[in-house]
């Protein structure tokens, strides 16, 4: 084997500029020199021994087995740290890129999606508000429906409460006297305080023979007497002056009293049962009307000491037991 045939030794002139620090290649397609260094030292001293060296190995060669072979990569023992870095590293998968078309159109189902949600949010929150209010309303319309009914009750039951203590007007016969200036003077009545019960001083005669006398009293004048009512012995009422005139029945309290004048049978004046119950209906009446107690019904006798009514005036007893059938009456209680 030649040196020519090596191959290498053209090359190896190429490289060799001893006399300048400059180095050159050249290029195996051009053919032109290609500078390797500048101006400054090359970077092996020893260049110009161990090109000598690599020479005469080369000469000494006998053949091409003779030759330095250059290891290849089969025959490394263990590969380089670098090329161990680099399998052993794994590098994370690429995420595929999201084109923008997609992105826009995920973006766009998502904002549609929330806005949907929203929405069904806020149907949510309106229905729960409606049905909050709607009890709320329910609520206050049975409350205020029952305070209604029970302030309606409590009412109706005063007013049946008045009703049944409301001593109603007893039936009567209204007979009004002529006026005259013996039995009806036509003064007025101011205010009624008191009620006055009598007797006719005339056992046996009815109310309307002790209407008809004070009537005749205008002719014969005998003297001033009258009495706004006359209950019979059988129990009826007449009238004989309306209740806003002045009668003369007690000296002293006509003015602000009304009286009332009782028949009788027996002699000691005591009432008959009628007369009685009739008189306890027109007193109960006429307390209510004038907003007066059973203490402010009295006796002609209590004014004066005239014994009228006769048996009553004698029997305080009997009195006070009016008195008190006539609280009784007036609560509702039977007689
Ligand atoms: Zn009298």
């Amino acid at each position: 084997m030649t040196k020519e045939k090596r191959g290498s030794e053209p090359e190896l002139k190429l490289w060799d500029s001893p006399e300048t620090t400059k180095k050159y290649t050249k290029n195996r397609k051009t053919g032109q020199l290609d500078l390797l260094w500048g101006e400054e030292r090359p970077l092996f001293d020893d260049w110009d021994n161990r090109m000598e060296q690599k020479t005469a190995r080369a000469r000494d060669c006998q053949s091409y087995s003779d030759l330095p072979v250059r290891r290849s990569s089969a025959t490394q023992s263990e590969p380089s740290i670098r090329r161990r870095a680099a399998v052993q590293y794994k590098a994370p998968a690429r995420r595929r890129p999201v084109p923008p078309a997609a992105n826009r159109k995920r973006s766009c189902r998502r904002r549609t999606r929330l806005q949907k949600e929203l929405q069904s949010i806020a149907v949510y929150i309106a229905a729960l508000l409606f049905l909050v209010l709607a009890a709320f309303a329910v609520w206050k319309f049975v409350s205020i429906s029952k305070n209604q009914s029970t302030e309606t009750g409590a009412i109706s039951r005063i007013t049946q409460i008045l009703e049944q203590k409301k001593c109603e007007k007893p039936p009567m016969e209204e007979a009004l006297l002529t006026p005259n200036p013996y039995s009806r003077p036509q003064d007025a009545l101011s205010t009624v305080t008191q009620l006055y019960v009598h007797y006719t001083a005339n056992p046996g005669t009815s109310a309307r023979q002790n209407r008809d006398y004070f009537e005749g009293l205008a002719q014969t004048g005998l003297t001033s007497a009258s009495a706004h009512f006359v209950i019979g012995y059988e129990g009826e009422i007449v009238q004989c002056i309306p209740l806003n005139e002045m009668a003369y029945a007690v000296i002293g309290e006509n003015d602000h009293s009304i009286s009332i004048e009782c028949c009788y049978l027996d002699q000691d004046g005591k009432f008959t049962d009628a007369t009685y119950q009739s008189l306890l209906k027109l007193l109960g009446w006429l307390m209510e009307e004038y907003n007066l107690d059973v203490s402010d019904v009295k006796r002609h006798y209590d004014a004066g000491g005239k014994l009228c009514p006769l048996y009553y005036a004698e029997h305080e007893d009997a009195w006070e037991q009016l008195k008190q059938d006539l609280s009784d009456y007036i609560s509702g209680e039977k007689v």
